[in-house]
């Protein structure tokens, strides 16, 4: 007995996306970032909601955001992950961020480009890579990368 419970899990899932991500989704397919804006307080919400969480309104006005923002967090992650769209291990480490994008109030947590021997800090510039080929999902962006 080692005190630990190793278990290899191979899981496949669905499930519908809310009515403002898939409004979100749909512009992620044409490479346009949109963030959901509440009318009472004026928080802009990237990813969307379907409700202000400090308001409790529905969520109806939408405002572009760009594909550049600032690094507000990040980590190293060593925990192998599967790629969703190749099916193929991603190599890791890798490194994971919580990105504002620029005209958002809240933070998208979206894979890290690190860059060669340089580590970075929050409040670095970064930019998102796109996918040649889009389909409206989170992972048309590749990564985000720093810009210095
Ligand atoms: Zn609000």
């Amino acid at each position: 007995m080692t005190g630990s419970v190793s278990a290899e899990m191979d899981l496949t899932w669905r499930y519908a996306a809310s009515a403002p991500m898939r409004r979100f989704l749909e512009g992620v397919a044409e490479g346009r970032l949109e963030a959901g804006r509440c009318t009472g307080c004026g928080r802009r919400y990237l990813p969307p909601r379907p409700f202000c969480g400090r308001c409790r309104l529905a969520i109806t006005e939408w405002v572009p955001v760009t594909d550049r923002g600032v690094l507000e967090a990040w980590t190293l992650v060593h925990l192998p992950i599967r790629d969703g769209r190749s099916g193929e291990m991603r190599p890791s480490p890798y490194g994971m961020g919580l990105i504002r994008l620029d005209g958002a109030d809240t933070t998208l947590n979206h894979y890290l480009q690190l860059p060669d021997g340089v580590e970075p800090r929050i409040g670095d510039r970064v930019q998102a890579v796109w996918r040649p080929e889009r389909r409206g999902a989170m992972d048309d962006i590749l990564h985000f990368e720093v810009i210095r």
